[in-house]
């Protein structure tokens, strides 16, 4: 199976090189891997597993706050634990999650969900909202939480970012007539090869009609809002650090990382264990090079039994500019070659108009440069003095920055959709 879960990616390239950057990789199929999975855990938990269909998205809202603790006290009789077995979710059956107490000093809190998912991107949150929505539609209730580093969901997400909006129609089909943060077409689409002073305009290779300028980082925040009100719990703030293995060295699920602990590796006074989060299925959708996903892909060989080519790199380096508005065109898309580039380094420009006079401007360099003197963040403050980028920024203040990897490597490196004894990674970044 190839592996095509939620990316909700953009734009679609005819260059050969672009083609094989996920940057521009375009996911569509949906479904299958998820009944899949709803498959495995009915069967497992000897839950029915009926084909009608009940789209009522809106109807049973359990929201959690995004802002709720995992290690904050909890009342008793234990949440975690079914209400009783006469307790219905709406029309659904009780969650089956559980939480266990243990001695504080050596060992770790532990709370047992159907599914357990590491990162809430795109990749992450829409796996969530899939799976709730196929268990409204198949009238079962499996318990999802999903574990995110950042200390808000969106804070570590930095694309700014043409949207292709295909998966979000399948996903949420109702998107446009709610509050989503995706308001600006793309109303202009271009191309230019930059030398030092001068741009070319070079006929786009991208077609990015019926597609959007957004931030996703707004749109994952709405994404959480909407899994948060088909029951998935989220716990922002948390890394996942430890894969948690049985006796079998099957993955039973993941520890959050320690709390307190001093930079000589002593424990503080506020010192707190992490807590164990053990699930059926284990899902990791932790974006590009995710530490655990590292780990599991090195502990089961994953690579070298399907052959998969080696992964590789690009860091993108983005600014978000308010400008002024005579300057400001809504939905104007603008990539670059060339300088500051040389022509042995990969990579290349972006600049996107957003709404309130905000532009992303950004440029990824693939990370097998040749010259080691090579620093991408001067070779971003370069671009930014070119003329023909400097004219529009000049005047306008900076209000956010970061940088962050990006895969470079297409379905070449990823064939195969990996299911690690039951448990799988999603999204493109792998
Ligand atoms: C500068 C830049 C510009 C881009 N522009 C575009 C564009 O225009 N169009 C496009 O299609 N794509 C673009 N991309 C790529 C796009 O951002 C990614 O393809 C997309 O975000 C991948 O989604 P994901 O959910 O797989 O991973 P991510 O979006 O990376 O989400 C992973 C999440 O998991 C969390 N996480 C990771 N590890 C852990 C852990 N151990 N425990 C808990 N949480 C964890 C992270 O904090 C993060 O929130 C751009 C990327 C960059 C860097």
């Amino acid at each position: 199976m190839v592996l095509r879960f939620f990316s909700l990616s953009i734009s679609s390239s005819k260059s050969k090189r672009l083609t094989t950057n996920n940057y521009f990789f375009t996911t569509t199929t949906t479904t299958p891997p998820f009944k899949f999975l709803l498959r495995y855990l009915s069967t497992a938990a000897q839950l029915p597993l009926q084909s009608q269909s009940n789209n009522n998205f809106n109807s049973t809202p359990s929201i959690v706050p995004l802002t709720r603790s995992l290690l904050s006290p909890r009342p008793c009789p234990c949440p975690f634990l079914p209400l009783n077995n006469n307790t219905t979710f709406g029309s659904l059956r009780p969650t089956s999650r559980c939480f266990t107490t243990t001695d504080q000093s050596h060992h770790r809190d532990s709370i047992n969900y159907d599914v357990v998912i590491v990162g809430a991107g795109p990749a992450g949150l829409s796996a969530a909202i899939r799976l709730k929505q196929l268990c409204r539609q198949n009238d079962v209730d499996l318990s999802v939480c999903v574990v995110e580093k950042g200390a808000q969901l969106g804070a570590h997400i930095i694309s700014g970012n043409v949207f292709e909006p295909r998966a979000l129609d399948e996903l949420l089909p109702q998107w446009k007539q709610e509050e989503v943060p995706i308001s600006v077409p793309v109303s202009s689409d271009k191309f230019w090869l930059l030398t030092r002073d001068r741009a070319f305009s070079l006929p786009s290779p991208f077609d990015n009609k019926g597609n959007y300028v957004i931030s996703l980082s707004q749109l994952v925040r709405w994404l959480g809002i909407k899994a948060e009100e088909l029951g998935v719990e989220i716990y922002p703030g948390f890394a996942a650090s430890e894969i948690l293995y049985d006796s079998n060295r099957k993955v039973v699920g993941i520890a959050t990382n320690d709390m307190g602990v001093a930079k000589d590796g002593s424990k503080r006074e506020t010192f707190q264990r992490g807590v164990e989060l053990k699930g059926r299925i284990t899902l990791l959708a932790e974006g590009c090079r995710g530490s655990l996903s590292q780990k599991i892909m090195g502990d089961y060989n994953l690579r070298e039994k399907v052959q998969a080519q080696h992964q590789t790199y690009a860091l993108g380096i983005k600014e978000v500019w308010e400008i002024d508005e005579s300057k400001h065109t809504p939905g104007s898309v603008l990539h670059t070659i060339g300088w500051p580039l040389d022509h042995k380094t990969y990579g290349g420009s972006f600049l996107y108009h957003m709404k309130d006079r905000q532009v992303s401007v950004g440029l990824v360099v693939a990370l097998d440069y040749h010259n080691p003197y090579l620093n991408p963040y001067e070779e971003f403050q370069k671009l930014k003095h070119h003329p023909a980028i400097k004219r529009l920024l000049e005047g306008g203040t900076v209000i956010q920055y970061g940088a962050r990897t990006l895969n470079e490597g297409g379905l070449q490196v990823n064939e195969t959709l990996f299911f690690v004894l039951r448990n799988t990674f999603v999204g493109i970044e792998n």
